[in-house]
């Protein structure tokens, strides 16, 4: 069974919609979701005329043969997912593990475009995982009031050029410890009470405002940091009295610096320096999810020291703690290369 794969790294794939732009650009769909798991990356024409029909006058344009490659994943969400489909499907089930008292990271991967902050953050009146998983929470909560007593705290920071920036504060950089007790810890990071589902969805807005960007070629609105929203929860046995069982778990919910390579964007010389320094974190948090993933390698080193992403997630990726890669990818024939990356990149984090 494809879940069986990785008992701690789900990964899953969410294909966006394709845009009113790409429509009246004629692109050609490159991505044909067959099933819940599976998904065909630049299907051979005949596959691609039933699922894409508007698109099939354009169908010679492309001359080369196409790929035609499978890829099976813990899950494939197609363009008409929802919001509500994507938080039941990934973070949901994250929730248990923090409940639980697990550390658990949730993260959105892709290219700029490929829909990672609308999966993380999304609109006010359609709302992402980020606030799916609080309100969520605020239930679970409730339901557990007569039994257990409950402290929940949140913060948000980006990572940017290897520097951490509080953006709820709007101060940095700040440094990275590890304590004995705390486990990973941002120093002079600031925690907030949320007092209603409301007030995170402000509190995230306002954070977004104090984010990093810098227009490329690419993209306008593209964004170069890695956005970490982190929710404490801190839990105890009202019933207990003499021995309360008091424990913190973390979750982790990330919205991904875009994965496209510093030359695909014709960056300047100032902006090459962020991206070499993005795609580190990128390729670290690879390299740790890949290490996690395979059962041989339990004993062998894990490369948490390389980025500083993954210096901060140390505590929230193997072990106990439940892990979800959300690869964005848009259908677009635009994008074909980036897609074709996401995928690879996504496939390599749950093979073992
Ligand atoms: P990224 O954060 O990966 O750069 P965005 O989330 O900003 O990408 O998405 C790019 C554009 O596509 C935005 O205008 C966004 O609203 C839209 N979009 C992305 N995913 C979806 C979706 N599942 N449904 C509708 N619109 C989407
Ligand atoms: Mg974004």
């Amino acid at each position: 069974m494809a879940s069986d794969v990785c008992s701690h790294v789900r990964v899953v794939v969410r294909v966006r919609p394709t845009t009113e732009r790409e429509k009246t650009e004629n692109c050609r769909s490159v991505v044909q979701v067959v099933d819940n798991h599976m998904l065909i990356f630049d299907p051979k024409e005949e596959d691609a005329s039933c699922f894409g029909s508007q698109r099939v006058r354009n169908k010679n344009i492309n001359k080369r043969a196409n790929k035609d490659l499978k890829f099976v994943f813990d899950q494939v969400f197609g363009e008409e997912s929802t919001q509500g489909d994507l938080f039941e499907g990934t973070t949901k089930a994250v929730l248990d593990g923090v409940m639980n008292g697990f550390n658990c990271t949730v993260f959105a991967y892709g290219a700029t475009g490929a829909g990672k902050t609308h999966t993380m953050l999304g609109a006010q009146n359609d709302p992402g995982v980020m606030y799916r998983t609080m309100t969520e929470l605020f239930k679970r909560m409730e339901d557990a009031k007569e039994e257990k007593e409950f402290t929940v705290a949140f913060s948000y920071f980006e990572v940017y050029n290897e520097q951490i920036r509080d953006l709820l504060a709007n101060i940095g950089p700040l440094a990275v410890r590890e304590d004995s007790s705390k486990g990973v810890v941002v120093q002079g990071l600031t925690l907030h009470k949320p007092k209603s589902a409301a007030h995170i969805l402000e509190a995230l807005d306002s954070g977004n405002r104090n984010r990093t960007q810098h227009p490329t070629d690419m993209n306008a609105n593209s964004s170069r940091s890695h956005a970490v929203f982190q929710i404490y929860l801190r839990q105890q046995d009202k019933t207990a009295s003499l021995n309360p069982n008091a424990c913190v778990a973390k979750l982790s919910l990330i919205d991904l610096a875009g994965s496209e390579r510093a030359s695909a964007t014709n960056a300047k010389a100032a902006r090459l320096r962020e991206g070499a320094n993005i795609n580190k974190s990128l390729l670290a948090l690879g390299n740790v999810i890949n290490a996690l993933a395979d059962p041989k390698n339990k004993k062998t080193h894990i490369p948490y020291r390389d980025s500083k992403l993954t210096r901060l997630l140390k505590d929230s990726l193997g072990g106990n703690c439940r892990t979800v890669m959300i690869a964005n990818v848009s259908p677009s024939s635009k994008s074909y290369d980036d897609t074709h990356n996401t995928l690879k990149y996504a496939n390599r984090a749950k093979e073992i």
